[in-house]
């Protein structure tokens, strides 16, 4: 088999993995010390994107998609009867080394289907890795996965070359990954994590004493959950994420609604143990990145993200959908409001509301000013007032509902701004 058509299979097995976005790197051979060619990117900077909207500025590929696994939701799967290919490390480098000099990608994300012991496979990605910057002076960006059931030795080791780590979590329960992934185990997956947050923080602690300290991940970890494939609902994913970030110090999960696989199961045959869906459930994982957005940002509890229903609202955006709810909490009065209070007003940002702190300190604020400073009226006007006035009010919560839930849309873009 030639380059092209691996690079073709093993590219395009890699396409369903979500955790690959390069935001949150920090230039290495400025942080690091690592000296060479590659110049890594600011945070969010993605070139471009498949066509189910996921982001393709790495190379990203798998070095094998020969797997032993069954994992009902994956292409790759021992049972599918999917064209293999593998690379070399040799392969491998040099493409990363040629793609990268000609500037196609910006980095490398690679992953792996389990074709050996997991510390086989994982040792083959590391010694990919430390040969691009050992040997070849590359200082670009790399995310490696860490294959489930990685010995503890390996995951300190990956580390060390990586920018990004990331154990896909790929399933909120235990449950649902002894039906859909029988092979894989939570409490392996959480370990792997655990293991990378305990290196990560015993390197930065290090740093501190002896400044030669070399980096271990430093654009942190992330994970991957995919949504639809299994019957939990989203107060179980929401609090799951909220875990994650908390005890491990998760940089991102990636929610990825469940695309039903080409026939899945052998000879094109559908597998019984996945849901009969017409197509991925976008809209729901568009919600979740929401929800998402305020764990992370926003300083929401996923139980007040969720306090009421199971399942996010499809036709709002949960600070809304929340603000809503809670009509006691508004108006909010901006020339005195402190940066929690801010924070909850639908239209209002993390960005927004710390300049509206800020301005006020030297000015009174107007409605005009307030949407020069970013604020996004059409949906503050009913939560606010700006020295006792207001442009609208939340006495008829159903009202406000009809009119942000159609200027919503359940629209598919990815909350890359405030809302
Ligand atoms: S381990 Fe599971 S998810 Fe990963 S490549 Fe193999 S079958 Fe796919």
């Amino acid at each position: 088999m030639d380059l092209g058509e691996k690079i073709a299979i093993l590219a395009s097995a890699a396409k369903y993995d979500a955790s690959c976005a390069s935001s949150g790197g920090t230039p290495q051979a400025k942080g690091g010390g690592r000296r060479g060619f590659g110049v890594n990117l600011p945070a969010g900077i993605c070139h471009s994107w498949t066509g189910d909207g996921r982001c393709v500025s790495l190379l990203k590929v798998l070095y094998s998609n020969v797997c032993r696994y069954d994992c009902a939701y994956c292409v790759n799967r021992v049972s599918s009867d999917t064209p293999r290919a593998s690379f070399t490390m040799d392969e491998l480098v040099s493409l990363t080394r040629e793609f990268y000099r000609r500037n196609y990608i910006e980095g490398l994300f690679l992953s792996s289907g389990i074709f050996a012991d997991p510390d086989i496979v994982m040792e083959k990605l590391i010694a990919t890795a430390r040969k691009l910057r050992t040997e070849e002076g590359y200082a670009g960006y790399i995310h490696l996965k860490i294959i489930p059931g990685t010995g503890e030795k390996l995951i300190r080791e990956a580390g060390r070359w990586a920018d990004r780590l990331s154990a896909n979590i790929e399933l909120p329960t235990d449950k649902s990954l002894q039906t859909l992934a029988p092979q894989k185990s939570g409490k392996v997956i959480l370990g792997a994590m655990k293991e990378a947050a305990e290196a990560r923080a015993e390197y930065e602690e290090d740093r501190r004493h002896i400044r030669s300290t070399p980096d271990f991940a430093p654009a942190g970890q992330s994970t991957q959950l995919i949504v639809g494939a299994s019957e939990e609902d989203d107060r179980q994913i929401v609090t799951l994420s909220g875990a994650l970030y908390r005890k491990f110090g998760l940089r991102r999960v990636y929610y990825s609604a469940f695309i039903p696989v080409g026939g899945a199961g052998r000879g094109g045959i559908p597998d019984p143990r996945l849901p009969d869906i017409p197509g991925p459930p976008l809209v729901r994982e568009h919600r979740l990145y929401q929800a998402d957005w305020l764990l992370r940002f926003y300083h929401f509890s996923a139980a007040e993200i969720l306090e009421d229903s199971p399942y996010l609202d499809m036709h709002l955006d949960p600070k809304t959908a929340w603000a809503l709810k809670h009509p006691d909490r508004f108006p909010v009065e901006i020339s005195r409001a402190d940066y929690e209070e801010l924070l909850r007003v639908p239209g209002i940002g993390a960005k927004s509301s710390r300049r509206i702190i800020e301005t006020r300190r030297s000015r009174s604020l107007t409605f005009d000013g307030l949407r020069r400073l970013g604020v996004i009226l059409k949906r503050a006007r009913y939560f606010i007032t700006v020295a006792g006035a207001a442009l609208d009010c939340l006495d008829n919560p159903k009202r406000v509902r009809r009119v942000l839930a159609d200027s919503d849309g359940a629209g598919l873009q990815l909350p890359l701004f405030e809302f």
